[in-house]
């Protein structure tokens, strides 16, 4: 574990953010089941708008998605004693960047050298 990381207010923000992630899931698909069975009696435009909030919700959904599965990469590596270290080079992430974002899997050479790709 490198120094000046308070992991364990690191796990809670993580856990914290995973609850709210499935909390907002669970609501979606409730939300999303009677738009599909009323379908057949939308008129035409309500359809095209019920069409395209299930689009966005779809869209938002997979942002969620791939976020779900940074934090739950990231509880991993806290189990495993990893947290805290680049997965790419291995040296440690700065304790400001998991601050910003305790998901963070990448030190901020390999993020920009990936974003540079
Ligand atoms: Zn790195």
């Amino acid at each position: 574990m490198p120094v000046g990381i308070d992991q364990e207010s690191c796990r809670k923000r993580l856990e914290e953010r995973l609850a709210v992630i499935d909390a907002a899931r669970k609501a979606r698909r409730q939300e999303s089941q009677p738009v599909e069975l009323d379908q057949a009696r939308l008129g035409r435009l309500s359809r095209m708008d019920a069409l395209q909030q299930q689009a966005m919700s779809q869209a938002a959904a997979r942002l969620e998605e791939l976020e779900r599965q940074r934090i739950q990469a990231a509880l991993d590596r806290i189990k495993t004693g990893e947290y805290g270290y680049c997965v790419i080079c291995g040296e440690e992430i700065a304790g400001g960047r998991l601050r910003v974002d305790p998901s963070v899997a990448a030190c901020i050479t390999c993020a920009r050298r990936a974003e540079a790709k």
